[in-house]
């Protein structure tokens, strides 16, 4: 081997063993054994819907431990491709539970351009495009849209939240073009207080359009309610 090839496999080596967001241990999967059986803990037992002040809720697991650090790495350290396995494991969760045959469409929360632009993605379209590969339902990126900046929702109140909301979202593009005939499947990241998820069900509702639910990687207990 010259030296040419061998800096070549030592390289393709380097890229088909990645680093477990978690432990930065080398690993041929999306996460090392070890923190996938973590992460795989806080699963909720059983898949069913949570009725959440107007909004029924549906997630995969508890916004805490592992989860919780998955969903940060993710997030902020510009780690999209965690989209695929978490959102595969939210499909598999739902199809135990759904019936197949309701034709939802997949709306992910929209994030405003300039969030968007400065992370490079929007964690709910991703997860909401594995999602739908998973459970084969349509999906409309495009039916609501950010209509502004909304202030960090940590550094505030619960009632300047909801008015931190208000009017933070339009219908989007395509549902403007084409209402849609059903019912919408709201998808995000975390549900933490709602208010961000009550305010999107609510730009859609007002327009006549049905929303079954949101669903989410996790759910934050009232304790474990914080940054949003
Ligand atoms: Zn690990």
């Amino acid at each position: 081997m010259n030296s040419f090839s061998k800096r070549l496999h030592g390289l393709s080596a380097l890229l088909l063993q990645a680093q477990c967001p978690l432990c930065h241990r080398t690993t041929p999967d999306a996460f090392c054994q070890d923190c996938q059986r973590q992460i795989q803990r806080c699963q909720v037992a059983e898949a069913a819907w949570v009725q959440q002040e107007q909004l029924p809720v549906f997630a995969w697991g508890r916004y805490n431990g592992a989860l919780r650090r998955t969903i940060a790495a993710f997030k902020y350290e510009n780690k999209p491709h965690l989209a695929r396995p978490l959102a595969h494991w939210l499909a598999s969760a739902w199809l135990s539970m759904s019936d197949r045959a309701t034709p939802f469409i997949v709306v992910p929360i929209p994030m405003h351009a300039s969030k968007r632009q400065q992370r490079g993605f929007n964690q709910a379209e991703l997860l909401a495009e594995h999602f739908c590969e998973q459970t084969r339902l349509p999906l409309q990126a495009h039916g609501l849209a950010r209509s502004r900046e909304t202030t960090a929702q940590f550094q505030l109140s619960a009632g300047d939240r909801e008015q931190n909301l208000a009017d933070a979202f339009s219908l989007g593009d395509a549902f403007r073009k084409r209402p849609p005939r059903s019912a919408v499947l709201l998808l995000d990241d975390i549900y933490t207080t709602g208010a961000t998820a009550r305010s999107a069900a609510q730009t859609l509702r007002r327009h006549g359009i049905r929303v079954q639910g949101l669903i989410v990687l996790a759910r934050a207990e009232r304790e474990e309610r914080g940054k949003e």
